[in-house]
């Protein structure tokens, strides 16, 4: 697969020393995602064409559900769901097993998927987590590309913070795919000491919050450690809680 550099947003999300730049660039894409997609996509044919046809995750669904487009979210969701219909029909009615209706429900010898599993494949997709992983991929192949190109970008990332962990895998892996064997071998030995450094650091601060909770350290100050359980969950784990996983505030 070809990916393309897209420097602009990777510096931005770099310049602002979070702890996780990929963590910045996907709740940001996810965003105008959102948006776009209640404001006009959804009126044009070939997104309707997808929506359709794979629909979204409960959290995207939960998202778009919280912003003001009634309308628009309503149209979706119709005539998804009248794509989902006729599938169902399929699966429920049309492609019973010699053993019957219940037979279908439970695991078929030859391997065939059975309709729970059918049903749940079914709604197993999201156009917005499609769009947001091709983005990801593509920031991250630019991270490891501008590392080797770009001495601004090599300097911020040197001084950043690392990533969480699902983003550390989506790097390593993308700079294994696209960079030389020796760069390879530069970028991870840069990644690994960056990533130990922020791990304890974070670490560390996590363990002065729970410090804190002993009266002997009532008067102490908190350092950086007032947001550390935060940031000791989204470093784990990606951006899942407290301010770091805010989506902007919309009055729309
Ligand atoms: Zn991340
Ligand atoms: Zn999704």
């Amino acid at each position: 697969m070809k990916y393309t550099l897209d420097t602009i947003p990777v510096l931005d999300a770099y310049r602002t020393g979070c702890e996780c730049p990929l963590c910045k660039m996907r709740i940001q894409s996810e965003d105008s995602y959102i948006d776009s997609m209640l404001g006009a996509a959804y009126m044009e044919p070939d997104c309707r064409v997808r929506t359709n046809e794979i629909g979204f995750c409960s959290r995207h669904f939960e998202l778009m559900y919280d912003r003001r487009n009634r309308l628009g979210l309503a149209l979706m969701t119709h005539t998804h769901m009248q794509e989902v219909i006729k599938s169902m029909e399929g699966i429920l009615a049309g492609e019973m097993p010699k053993g019957g209706f219940l037979a279908s429900f439970s695991r078929s010898k030859g391997g065939e998927e059975t309709a729970p599993a059918k049903i749940r494949a079914r709604i197993g997709g999201c156009v917005i987590c499609d769009d947001l992983n091709n983005a990801l991929n593509r920031y991250a192949y630019t991270i490891a590309q501008l590392y080797f190109t770009h001495t601004e970008f090599k300097q911020l990332f040197e001084s950043s913070k690392g990533f969480c962990l699902p983003h550390l895998a989506l790097v390593l892996e993308m700079a294994g795919k696209t960079l030389s064997a020796e760069q390879t071998k530069t970028f991870q030995k840069k990644v690994a000491e960056i990533e130990i450094e922020n791990l304890k650091r974070v670490e560390g601060e996590l363990e002065w919050f729970t410090l804190k909770f002993d009266y002997r350290n009532t008067d102490k100050p908190w350092g950086n450690s007032k947001d550390a359980v935060e940031r000791g969950i989204n470093k784990l784990m990606g951006a899942i809680v407290g301010e770091e996983a805010a989506l902007p505030a919309h009055n729309d």
